[in-house]
């Protein structure tokens, strides 16, 4: 083990973004910092100005060209959204902006409202042209909303970044979302040492601790953002087809996989088909792991061989399919 590490953070996308290095390189620190801003400043739909908002502003207007970065995100993200049962939905940006869950002024929308709002987000009236590199919302009201995804986008293109200055042993934390980069110069086997937090707890207490090499570790949780109202807690991740936070036995999903973006979509994905489908789909998926948190205290966990858990929490019970 060889020890010394450097740890570097800012407030960025809504969140703490932490950067650990093994070696000292402040041009390199600057350099995936500024390119986080950066991300930031074309992906984020909460200002009135970025690539994304442009294309938000011309809805039921006019196609609108975007960098091939950002196109190539939603791109990604619309095929997403179109997957078979996929509670996943880029277009979801009128609901997220009605109910403001983890923002201020978060209220239970009128039903009417919602009903209203449920037709403005099809992910088919979201028209892509790969020639021209445009987005076009055909109809008035549409938003697209990345807040699902950015975070891991990001973190795959710091990756590459940190490459560029030859760095390949590093942990990009992005509140919920982890990249390790690499294998552990500080821990004894060599691998990442991440922890499970348990819902609804201080940042610090832990269910286990999830043991990976050059994976990213992203978790969707109900406790992130929410607001209690009349004892019934409303959560950020909504349900597509109802217009409510998504109603099911789950308080967190956890992708292991080896790009952030796809553990970034899939934690979306897995927490909307729950842990039934969620299970027989991943035998189709061998490429990804995931660890469900149930409300009634299991952790439920297919490892697909991309990672071990050790369970700390001795309140859980854990069921582990290898
Ligand atoms: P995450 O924390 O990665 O699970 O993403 C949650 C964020 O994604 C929310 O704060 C919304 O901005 C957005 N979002 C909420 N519901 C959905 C959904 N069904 N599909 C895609 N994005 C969503
Ligand atoms: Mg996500």
């Amino acid at each position: 083990m060889s020890g010394t590490s450097y740890t570097y953070s800012q407030q960025l996308m809504g969140t703490t973004v932490s950067l650990k290095l093994f070696v000292e390189n402040l041009t390199a620190v600057s350099a995936v910092f500024n390119a986080i801003e950066q991300l930031e400043d074309r992906l984020t739909v909460n200002r009135y100005h970025s690539e994304v908002m442009s294309i938000n502003h011309a809805a039921g207007k006019q196609p609108v060209a975007v960098s091939k970065l950002v196109f190539d995100l939603i791109s990604q993200a619309k095929a997403a959204s179109l997957l078979p049962d996929s509670k996943f939905n880029l277009a979801i940006g009128p609901l997220v902006k009605l109910w403001k869950i983890g923002f201020n002024g978060h209220s239970i929308p009128e039903k009417d409202e919602i009903g209203r709002r449920l037709t403005l987000t099809n992910p088919h009236h979201i028209k892509l042209n790969r020639t021209n590199q445009t987005v076009y919302l055909a109809k008035a009201g549409m938003e697209i909303d990345l807040g699902a995804i950015a975070k891991g986008y990001i973190a795959d293109i710091i990756k590459l970044l940190l490459a560029q200055y030859n760095i390949f042993q590093a942990i990009i934390n992005c509140g919920g979302n982890v990249l390790t980069i690499g294998y552990s110069p500080i821990t004894a086997d060599k691998q990442w040492h991440i922890g499970l937090k348990r819902p609804f707890a201080e940042a610090n207490n832990l269910l286990g601790i999830i043991h990976v090499e050059d994976k990213s570790v992203v978790t969707s949780g109900i406790y992130e953002r929410y607001f209690i109202s009349n004892d019934q807690l409303y959560h950020h991740i909504l349900d597509p087809h109802t217009g409510y936070p998504l109603n099911n036995e789950l308080h967190s999903v956890t992708i292991i996989s080896n790009n952030s973006l796809t553990g970034d979509i899939y934690s979306t994905i897995f927490y909307g088909l729950g842990i039934r489908q969620g299970l027989s789909e991943l035998k189709k998926k061998q490429n990804i792991g995931v660890i469900f948190v149930t409300r009634d205290k299991k952790i439920i966990i297919q490892s697909n061989q991309h990672f071990t858990f050790e369970l700390t929490a001795d309140d859980y019970q854990l069921i582990s399919y290898s």
